[in-house]
């Protein structure tokens, strides 16, 4: 692996410790991520974590550096769509500015993000990497670039849903493109589902599906196609005769060349002017008779995609995990390094507090991430109740992460003052790319109505009560918090349970149901991870977690800043030792 890249962009030099205004550029991510460094080996096998240390420092450097410069030029040229060659051949091409090409290139053959999940000999070894460990890597490079992280989480969920449904034909065909690390003889995935007319409503397509040989002829009109330009995608269409709604849809993969070597019969009308993500392209796309081949069972499409969906939710999760760690680890430099008053912002209380504010949800996305990445472990293992309990895990982190990523990276980028909303700054473009996360792969309250569905089809709730309280119960816990923490998640479940067993009567509190199970689970998980680790601080942000987001708060209640406060901002290393179960902050 040779991620020689720093002399195609050089980086900026760091400003120095004494100047006022204080950049982190240059630093290490993961290096600087003691946290994350504590959390790994409770979430990969010993072996992988020790053979992983050294790609995860060197991607933390490159992701704290080169990277972050790439991304912001990348996002300041985003792609363009030509239809012709100069010799007037009609040949669509999105011409992709160099930046974002060695980003792929970083991404997919330098560290094969994209293939870890499929094959082994990557990154030296020999076997598929569970979940975490594509998280792991994929939650540092996020921190530089968001808008790639979607056709790699495509490429890399297209590959999962083909080797699970697809025929032996089709996969034999198409594995070796898809998971190759050799950069030019990839073919990344996208997937084309929303359609003018069906969005949330996927029932409502209206693309064809006309029979064609051994294959089908696609024809209509897909309104929102990220990565448009991908060798590969997973198309849902309505088959000729098939009836109407979700039962009527099935699902085609759809390349852009076909085998003979021609152009398949699609075009992509335009591309999208965006919010965010500005360094991938988004499309749109009509399908003009383009040769596609059914992926499983007709009639059962969507259940199909449901896979591919779920598996780009938990990405999502993921990205949203990676944008707040990035916005807050930023916030806390500059809180360390500028000076207000004569004195360090860190010294003052009511930043102090502000720097909380964006911890809390930072540290319980990173914690459902790994959470939910080692349920889908064991779910893909065939362990009982652990497809269940990823089944609503996946859609709690979609739904949550992705909405605190708005709100932290915002309040992050004021931590910065003025310079925050300053282009140069990486602030802006986290705050415009967390925006898309809850809209996309499911707004707020489709994935929120899913985390219900969960419950009532998959009988999620009680595979997660029996998850949380094997936790607890493997947790050193003070004897008056281990109370709070089983009633908080009582009642937490209560609601979730009313709101299921309510058939959508009550779905209008179907958001409140999921934030409170997310909330549990988080700081749940987060008391265990302090107690593997033995973790003070970490206990201190689980109850925290507890004591905010799910006990009733007086809002006229005088805040006073606890002792203990100023050392949750301070390295884990610098904490003073104390027993994890002598944490009570009830
Ligand atoms: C940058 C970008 C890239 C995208 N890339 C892709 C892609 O690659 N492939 C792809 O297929 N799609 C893609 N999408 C589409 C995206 O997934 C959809 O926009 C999204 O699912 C919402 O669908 P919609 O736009 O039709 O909105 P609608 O479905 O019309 O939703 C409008 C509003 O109604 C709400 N709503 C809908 N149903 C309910 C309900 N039952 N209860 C309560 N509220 C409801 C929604 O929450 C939302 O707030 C992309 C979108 C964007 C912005």
């Amino acid at each position: 692996m040779t991620p020689d890249i720093a002399t195609l962009a050089p980086s900026a030099p760091a400003a120095p410790p004494t100047h006022p205004v204080p950049d982190a550029h240059g630093a290490n991510l993961y290096a600087d991520d003691t946290e994350l460094q504590a959390l790994l080996p409770l979430y990969l096998p010993a072996d992988l974590c020790a053979h992983l240390q050294a790609p995860l420092q060197r991607l933390g450097a490159l992701a704290g550096g080169v990277l972050d410069t790439l991304a912001l030029s990348a996002d300041k040229n985003p792609p363009t769509l030509e239809h012709r060659t100069r010799t007037g051949i009609d040949a669509q091409r999105i011409v992709k500015h160099p930046a974002y090409i060695e980003l792929e290139r970083v991404a997919f053959a330098d560290y094969g993000l994209a293939a870890m999940s499929h094959r082994g000999g990557v990154l030296g070894w020999d076997q598929a990497m569970p979940a975490a460990a594509k998280y792991a890597l994929s939650y540092l490079f996020v921190q530089a670039e968001f808008g790639l992280c979607c056709p790699l989480s495509m490429t890399d969920s297209l590959t999962r849903t083909l080797r699970k449904f697809g025929t032996p034909e089709l996969v034999e065909r198409h594995l070796p493109r898809l998971t190759t690390q050799v950069f030019d003889d990839l073919w990344q995935g996208s997937m084309f589902m929303t359609e003018q007319g069906a969005g949330s409503d996927v029932g409502a397509t209206t693309t064809r599906a006309e029979p064609d040989g051994d294959a089908y002829r696609l024809h209509g009109d897909k309104w929102f196609c990220s990565n448009p330009d991908a060798g590969l995608s997973m198309v849902l269409a309505r088959i000729d005769g098939a009836p109407a709604g979700l039962k009527g849809i099935s699902l085609f993969l759809l390349p852009r060349v076909l085998p003979d070597g021609s152009a398949n019969a699609y075009r992509i009308l335009r591309l999208k002017d965006k919010l965010g993500t500005r360094s991938m392209a988004s499309g749109e796309i009509r399908l003009e008779g383009a040769r596609a081949w059914l992926v499983g069972e007709a009639g059962r499409g969507f259940n199909h995609m449901a896979d591919m969906i779920n598996n780009s939710r938990l990405s999502n999760g993921m990205r949203a995990a990676g944008l707040m760690r990035r916005a807050y680890g930023e916030a806390l430099h500059v809180a360390r390094h500028r000076e207000a008053f004569a004195r360090r912002l860190i010294d003052l209380p009511l930043m102090r507090r502000q720097l909380l504010k964006l911890l809390l949800p930072t540290e319980q996305a990173r914690t459902m991430l790994f959470q939910t990445a080692d349920a889908l472990r064991r779910s893909d293992a065939g362990e009982p109740g652990a497809y269940a309990l990823t089944r609503i895990l996946t859609p709690l982190i979609k739904f949550r992460a992705c909405r605190d990523a708005r709100k932290v990276t915002g309040d992050a980028m004021e931590v910065r003052g003025g310079c925050g909303y300053i282009e140069e700054w990486s602030d802006p473009r986290l705050v415009r790319d967390a925006h898309l996360g809850s809209i996309w792969e499911g707004t707020s309250n489709i994935v929120a109505l899913d985390v219900i569905r969960a419950i009532r089809r998959e009988g999620a709730l009680p595979v997660l009560e029996n998850h949380l309280r094997g936790l607890m119960a493997d947790t050193p816990l003070h004897p008056q918090a281990r109370t709070i923490f089983g009633q908080s998640l009582g009642r937490a479940l209560t609601l979730a349970a009313q709101v299921a067993e309510a058939h959508g009567r009550s779905d209008s509190a179907a958001r409140q149901a999921a934030t409170g199970l997310y909330h549990a689970t988080t700081a749940i998980a987060m008391a265990w991870e302090a107690g593997r680790t033995n973790s003070a601080r970490r206990m201190r942000i689980a109850q925290l977690v507890l004591q905010q987001r799910l006990m009733p708060q007086d809002p006229l209640a005088m805040a006073d800043e606890p002792a203990w406060l100023a050392q949750l901002l301070e390295p884990p290393a610098q904490a003073p030792r104390e027993a994890v179960d002598s944490i009570d902050l009830f």
